[in-house]
């Protein structure tokens, strides 16, 4: 008799109704493959992107992109996961809002004994991201300790892994955030200022900040509403960094806007690239297992929903009512 899995579905893209609960048959893992048993699943905006249709995806679909749980069985090839591995990812293909799954082993790495499910649920998607922003995105000059950052949405998911690791790597980081409350939490939490972009001009305050220099790299997952007044917050031959759209995608721009700004240099960046094999996955993973175990980075768990109430909780994440990581339990 085939496992059976209680598994968020949708059958076509749309509001949070379209989250609907069904129950899905699961086999065994194929080579390079595992199955998963779920303790604890992560939230995250691109799960947005992906009900809404903003990242299209073939109908019926499952979707969510994090998880952690206990590996029930392996498939032929695969070496670095036993039965039994307490293990987390962040990966392709959409579908860990479930009970369990099978997925490929490639992007699920073992969780060292310090990180609990919950953690590990909240943060290897975010905190893949985090990793990569701040480490390998700059190939052009590096980013040094002093250096000032812009990272928009710093009080959420993402953002707040990032003010923590940006303040342990000696950069400055100026957040932006919705609301004052969430400003204070983005200080808290490392950044060197922090400014409510929807009651203040946060350009003109990055350049009052920084003396009129500009910053050196502007991380924004806002998108569309921050785009613009983002490139004038850039020191010349600065990096804007674009890795999300909150508020919609950018528009399509004209390159020589780069040139009279300065000599900008513009990249859209996504995780999934960086996690393309399993040595630079589990590189980039042992990286953050670090900084989580040595408690330099402390995973903010702030929202807790049973997968029962998915719809709710896409509904306030899209509401801008969450701060920090978002899990499921089951
Ligand atoms: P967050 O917890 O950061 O939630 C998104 C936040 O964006 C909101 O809380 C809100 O914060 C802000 N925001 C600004 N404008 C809007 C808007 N119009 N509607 C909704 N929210 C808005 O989510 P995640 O941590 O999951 O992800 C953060 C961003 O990073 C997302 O855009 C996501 O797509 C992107 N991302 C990209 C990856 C990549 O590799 N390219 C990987 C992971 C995430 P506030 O109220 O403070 O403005």
């Amino acid at each position: 008799m085939s496992l059976m899995s209680r598994t968020v579905q949708i059958r076509q893209h749309g509001g949070p109704e379209e989250l609907q609960w069904v129950d899905l048959p699961v086999g065994d893992p194929g080579p390079g493959e595992i199955r998963i048993r779920h303790h604890a699943i992560g939230l995250n905006f691109i799960d947005v992107y992906h009900r809404t249709g903003l990242y299209p995806l073939n109908m019926p679909a499952t979707i969510g992109m994090e998880a952690a749980g206990v590996v029930e069985a392996v498939g032929e090839g695969v070496t670095h996961l036993q039965v039994g591995d307490r293990a987390a990812y962040a990966s392709p293909p959409p579908g860990s809002y479930c009970e369990l799954r099978v997925m490929p082993a490639k992007c699920v790495c073992k969780l060292p004994d310090a990180i609990g499910f919950e953690t590990g649920a909240a943060m290897m998607l975010k905190g893949l991201t985090a990793q990569y922003l701040l480490k390998k995105t700059l190939p052009v000059q590096g980013l040094q300790p002093g250096d000032q950052v812009l990272f928009h949405a710093a009080a959420g998911g993402v953002g707040l892994i990032a003010c923590q690791w940006a303040k342990a790597l000696g950069l400055q980081l100026i957040a932006t955030a919705g609301t004052d409350a969430k400003c204070q939490l983005a200080l808290a939490n490392g950044a060197a200022h922090a400014i409510n972009y929807r009651s203040e001009d946060f350009a003109q305050r990055v350049q009052q900040i920084t003396g009129g220099k500009g910053v050196k790299v502007v991380y924004d997952s806002v998108g569309k509403d921050t785009w613009e007044q983002s490139l004038a917050c850039l020191r010349p031959l600065g990096l804007m960094a674009s890795f999300g759209n909150a508020s919609g995608p950018v528009p399509p721009f004209a390159p020589g806007l780069l040139g009279t700004k300065g000599s900008l240099y513009v990249t859209r960046q996504t995780l999934f690239t960086h996690i393309a094999t399993r040595a630079s996955t589990q590189a980039m993973a042992d990286d953050l297992f670090a900084v989580v175990a040595g408690g330099q980075v402390k995973i903010r768990i702030e929202q807790r929903y049973r997968l029962a109430d998915v719809q709710q909780a896409h509904r306030d994440l899209e509401a801008r009512k969450t701060i920090g990581s978002t899990i499921f339990t089951l």
